[in-house]
């Protein structure tokens, strides 16, 4: 089957495989757009069932990036890349010099960082290959680094937002919110909501996450089948993607998805199922998109923390006018982030001449 015909090819600008024998690199990327500046978006290593799931995820991906970097007002387009992963060790320092060497190889039409998967060391090994990455270690008090702190903040500052207008609450305090997954993100959403006053109900397939995050916090951790439908508020996807679909929204009890999660509704049809159960949705892309602020600011020369934590202090804004014009128009929260990200696209499309000055930015 052709790319083209491929159910999420979605006029993606360009696709990228890339094989290194030496080191064992098999990676795609896929730049969806760049019609905002330089195609941003995470690294993923992951061991998937079979290269069209990669395929299909790396599609997913790139077009959210774009959508998610559109509507945070950076000067990114959206582009995405996966490491077809043999296992989860299968991880090497010339792995990640390899796929430096792939993005290199695009000029600065992609930029990486971090995604799950990946670490900060992966991407300073990726560094030593190409300056067409973010998330790197800073000197001081700089920003930087790894983005999934900042993710966090903004996921938590979006959730208080999405209490607020569902269930009319001022805070979190004495919520019952369950994470799903209790990985970078996850973990440091965790902290900031038991700070808050919540009631913390917690999955992760892995047990050794699972366990650092119950050594740290007080939580009550059950099977990842089980946490999709307890009886909670709050559902706070920080996993894997295609969670929310036909055969688990009927099962929610919870009264608002706010989470950290990339594609979190399998189709876009998902959307309606949520709103017709009365369920409050926060688009993943705009609730998670503190970590790629931070990741644009480091990219950028700014890496000023208040001026990153001040952007990531926009996301609950963005959220509350899209949930009111969810609500006046009786339309799901998705397709309303959707038609706002589209609508930012295309007037940097048909801004371009302009914008091409910013696809040539270089890293600080
Ligand atoms: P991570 O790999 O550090 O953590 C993910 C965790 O989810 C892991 O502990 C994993 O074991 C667990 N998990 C996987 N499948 C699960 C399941 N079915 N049930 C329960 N737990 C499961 O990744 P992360 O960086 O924390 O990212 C989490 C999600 O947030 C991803 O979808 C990622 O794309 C998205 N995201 C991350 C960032 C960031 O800054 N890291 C930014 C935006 C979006």
């Amino acid at each position: 089957m052709s790319v083209f015909d491929h159910s999420e090819f979605d006029q993606h600008e360009s696709l990228h495989y890339f094989h290194d024998d030496a080191s064992g690199l098999r990676a795609i990327i896929a730049i969806h757009s760049t019609a905002l500046g330089p195609a941003a978006g995470g690294c993923r290593h992951w061991q998937y069932a079979n290269d069209d799931a990669a395929l299909t995820d790396v599609l997913r991906l790139a077009r959210g990036m774009t959508y998610k970097n559109a509507v945070a007002g950076l000067r990114f387009g959206g582009g995405k890349s996966v490491i077809l992963a043999n296992d989860a060790k299968s991880k090497s320092v010339e792995l990640f010099r390899a796929f430096g060497r792939a993005v290199d190889s695009l000029g600065g039409r992609y930029v990486t960082a971090e995604d799950v998967g990946c670490s900060v060391a992966d991407m300073r090994h990726v560094n030593m290959e190409t300056n067409f990455v973010s998330g790197l270690p800073q000197d001081g008090e700089g920003a930087g680094g790894d983005p999934s702190p900042m993710t966090a903040l903004g996921v938590f500052l979006g959730m208080q937002s999405a209490v607020k207008f569902r269930l009319g609450a001022d805070s979190v305090r004495g919520l019952r919110i369950a994470v799903q997954g209790v990985g970078s993100v996850g973990l440091n959403l965790c902290r900031l909501l038991h700070e808050a006053g919540a009631t913390l109900i917690v999955a992760d397939v892995n047990n050794d996450n699972l366990q650092m995050a119950c050594d740290e916090l007080p939580l009550t951790a059950i099977s990842p089948v089980e946490l999709l439908s307890s009886d909670v508020d709050v559902l706070a996807p920080c996993a894997l993607g295609n969670i929310l679909s036909s055969q688990t929204i009927p099962e929610l009890k919870a009264k608002v998805i706010a989470g950290a999660a990339n594609n979190q509704l399998a189709t876009e049809a998902d959307g309606a199922r949520l709103a017709d159960m009365d369920i409050l949705y926060a688009p993943d892309y705009v609730i998670n998109a503190g970590g790629i602020i931070n990741v644009a600011h480091e990219y950028f020369g700014d890496s000023s923390a208040a001026h990153v934590r001040a952007d990531v202090e926009k996301i609950p804004v963005r959220l509350d006018s899209i949930f009111a014009e969810a609500q006046t128009t009786s339309r799901p929260t998705n397709i309303i982030a959707d038609e706002l990200a589209r609508k930012i696209v295309s007037a940097g499309a048909a801004n371009r001449a302009v914008v091409d000055s910013a696809t040539t930015l270089q890293p600080a």
